[in-house]
């Protein structure tokens, strides 16, 4: 890889460029190089030249081989090992490690050492599906259009291989503004260059390829087919790895399906378990009651109460092995619980009371007054309320006292503050 004479001169440069000892820690240096690139960075009116010059630097100091390398050899022999292109990284890769995040939103390239290959975005697309196709599984076809690399130039973009650096973001397929917030604090946005789009280089308009026009890329429509599998649940990912958008230099992104459950007039699911609401007339309560479920594969199931059983208000009753079926263990099923509901009649006349009371079990006896008792009580009036509307007007109204009480007490407007940070 190096295999000329060593030479000692030219070992020290990069030292100076950076402004520290030939024996900085890492840490020493990162401080430096930050400090350095903030100061010269072209969007904040620095010198381009420079601030190439320090990333540099900063790239083979950084990286114990390299300057193991550098420290013996000299920048010579660096640039021989980089290897062919005069590639190398851009300044602002290494400028972006610092504050995180990538200009392209992708999950992050393995930065392994040496050439290194940027990770596409990944696709997703939400899909809609019934509770239905959940329960019995399906098969959804969607037509999707992506981009696949040019088969006519190999995603080269020109018709000679030739391209130029982008004079918009000198190459570095990104813009950055730094924007000073405060003493110390600096906000730093970056965008993929416009003129470019984030390519860092232009194609000239004759040596355009023809195919695509020199996006490298052309539009490719695509039939996916999703299958949706028995039990899955909602939020769940069907990936389609290595199916997203092509690009020049990128490992492909995945396309990813996330189901989403679309609400069910019927039933509702937790887990493997289903739900239903049913609700009874006071009579089918007391007296026993059949009902014909239509399940989520057609089937019809007969509910019915046991001879003599009495169905109470708000009461769940299951059945076993009618849930969902268990994803990937198909022929194993959740419970089917029925939750339910009492309709009682408001009203009575008091030939219907006597004749309840006569069929009905009796009152407790201690429940009996007696005429003395009776004497001894102030009457009252039980009103019919709505205790869910009236215990949120009361809790409106505590607040409200709370807010007014704080507003004109001692505390002013640190005790407001305090009162919004809570909510
Ligand atoms: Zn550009
Ligand atoms: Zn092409």
């Amino acid at each position: 890889m190096f295999g000329r004479a060593p030479k000692k001169s030219d070992n020290t440069r990069y030292y100076e460029i950076l402004g520290v000892p030939k024996n900085a820690s890492a840490e020493d240096l990162k401080k430096a190089y930050r400090k350095a690139a903030i100061k010269n960075h072209p969007d904040k009116g620095g010198d381009p030249e420079k601030f190439k010059e320090l990333a540099q630097a900063y790239e083979v100091l950084s990286d114990p081989e390299k300057r193991e390398i550098y420290d013996q050899y000299g920048e010579d022999a660096l640039k021989e090992g980089m290897g062919g292109g005069g590639g190398g990284h851009d300044p602002f890769d290494i400028f972006q490690s610092f504050f995180g995040g990538s200009p392209f939103g992708g999950s992050g390239g393995g930065s392994s050492r040496g050439r290194r290959q940027r990770r596409g975005e990944d696709v997703i697309h939400p899909l809609k599906v019934s509770l239905e196709d959940l329960y019995s599984g399906t098969k959804k076809k969607l037509s999707l259009s992506r981009n696949v690399i040019c088969s006519q130039c190999k995603g080269k973009g020109s018709k000679s291989g030739a391209s130029s650096r982008c004079a918009g973001c000198q190459g570095s397929g990104v813009k950055v503004t730094i924007r000073q917030l405060g003493p110390g604090m600096i906000q730093q946005m970056q965008q993929p260059c416009s003129d470019c789009r984030g390519t860092g280089e232009t194609i000239s308009e004759k040596d355009r390829c023809p195919n695509c026009k020199g996006e490298k890329v052309v539009p490719e429509k695509k039939v996916l087919e999703v299958h949706v599998e028995k039990g899955m649940q909602h939020g769940q990912k069907v990936t389609f790895a290595g199916e997203a958008d092509e690009a020049p230099d990128t490992v492909t992104g995945d396309i990813v399906f996330v189901l989403q459950q679309k609400e069910h007039a019927k039933f509702k699911r937790k887990g493997d378990d289903l739900f239903f609401e049913h609700s009874l007339s006071l009579t089918e309560a007391l007296c026993g009651f059949q009902h014909v479920l239509t399940h989520l594969d057609g089937r019809q199931l007969l509910l019915k109460s046991n001879p003599g059983e009495v169905i109470k208000p708000d009461q769940f009753k299951a059945i076993n092995d009618e849930g969902m079926p268990i994803y990937q263990r198909p022929f194993m099923r959740g419970k089917l619980y029925v939750h339910f509901n009492v309709e009682f009649p408001d009203y009575l006349t008091s030939e219907q009371g006597k004749a309840l009371a006569e069929i009905l079990p009796k009152p407790k006896a201690s429940t009996q007054l007696s005429d003395m008792e009776l004497d001894e009580c102030e009457e009252t009036t039980l009103h019919t309320v709505n205790i869910e509307e009236e215990m949120r007007r009361k809790q409106q109204q505590q607040a409200q006292e709370a807010y007014e009480e704080d507003d004109d007490g001692p505390g002013g407007h640190g005790a407001q503050r305090v009162q919004c940070a809570q909510q």
